[in-house]
């Protein structure tokens, strides 16, 4: 498969309904990211980017906005633009640049879904003063706690993302800013983040940061790793309780799994394709895949059935909820 930039579909409660920018390097590799979460929906990594550098100029402003013109007029309920994906969008520094091209040609607002990693770059930081709304990600306050749940590579320490984080919100031209505090339990020894200790410090450096929301959730798609199970619900709910305390309701969201979503009225132009652009992006049950896509479960079956008899989609998950992804 040749390298090139993958859009679908994203229906999120947070964003709506979202067109899904992915600048990835490579297709064949599952991902191109400089960490390796323990939570990833994508499995291990098969090389972890070591930073920008890995990967300049893969993916150019000039062929985004090229690729993009006819594209987001196929869905007709746009919320958002979302850079994120199988990759980590930070990585490429064109993304202001991409920004500023897509912001020329229509009005939709611009979303980044970042891990965070470089955002105690001032380059990174820059690119991100484009967008319309930075959703970083943030597992703890912890330097050990971090290092065992996202596993970053080497040189990305806590404290330059916390500054990061800080100095994006004091930006005179900058995105709003939202943390997505995602919490994971686990079967085995390990160092979680749910417990009140990490609740506590995580609400510690939050106010440090200041951010304009936060959104509280656990893993919804089998994680990289065995041993790490969701939040339970219970949990989830007390947790969210206290960051009410502390940030007030209006800048705390919970998000529970299972939620129901409105189907996306998009119009095809290659439905085969758009199926494994999708499956390519996430892991994604059968279920979930009709309703990314507006489309019905006879229309999907077949193309499931042919990509899985080529070998270009394999099933994993558990017999009660079967998800696909790329082997
Ligand atoms: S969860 Fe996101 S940040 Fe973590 S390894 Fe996967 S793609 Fe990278």
């Amino acid at each position: 498969m040749k390298t090139r930039i993958i859009y679908g579909p994203i229906l999120s409660r947070r964003l709506g309904r979202s067109l899904g920018v992915d600048i990835i390097k490579n297709p064949d590799s599952r991902k191109n990211c400089n960490y390796d979460c323990v939570y990833c929906q994508l499995g291990h990594a098969d090389y972890k980017v070591t930073g920008p550098e890995d990967v300049k100029g893969t993916i150019t402003a000039t062929k985004v906005i090229e690729s993009i013109q006819s594209y987001h007029r196929n869905i007709d309920d746009l919320d958002y633009i979302t850079f994120s994906g199988t990759c980590e969008p930070t990585l490429n520094l064109e993304l202001g640049e991409m920004i500023s091209n897509i912001k020329s040609i229509c009005e939709h607002p611009i979303c980044v879904i970042s891990n965070s990693s470089l955002v105690g770059r001032e380059d990174v930081r820059s690119n991100l003063a484009e967008a319309d709304l930075l959703i970083a990600t943030f597992v703890s306050g912890y330097e050990d706690t971090f290092r065992s749940i996202n596993r970053p590579a080497p040189g990305i320490r806590l404290e330059d993302i916390i500054k990061g984080l800080k100095a994006i919100k004091s930006m005179e031209k900058r995105p709003k800013l939202g943390i997505e505090v995602m919490l994971v339990d686990s079967e085995i020894d390990f160092p979680v983040n749910c417990t009140d200790r990490e609740i506590e410090r995580l609400i510690e450096v939050l106010k440090q940061i200041d951010p304009d929301e936060i959104e509280i959730l656990t893993i919804s798609r089998p994680p990289a790793e065995k041993y790490i199970t969701a939040v339970p619900d219970t949990r989830l709910k007390e947790i969210a309780s206290r960051f009410d305390e502390e940030f007030g309701k209006d800048r705390v969201r919970l998000v529970l799994r299972g939620l129901k979503r409105g189907r996306s009225k998009m119009r095809h132009q290659n439905i085969d394709e758009e199926v494994y652009d999708l499956i390519l992006r996430r892991p994604c049950t059968f279920r979930q895949i009709c309703t990314s896509l507006g489309i019905t479960d006879l229309e999907l079956r077949p193309i499931i059935a042919k990509l899985m008899s080529s070998k270009s989609i394999v099933e994993t998950g558990s017999s009660e909820e079967v998800y696909y992804k790329t082997p």
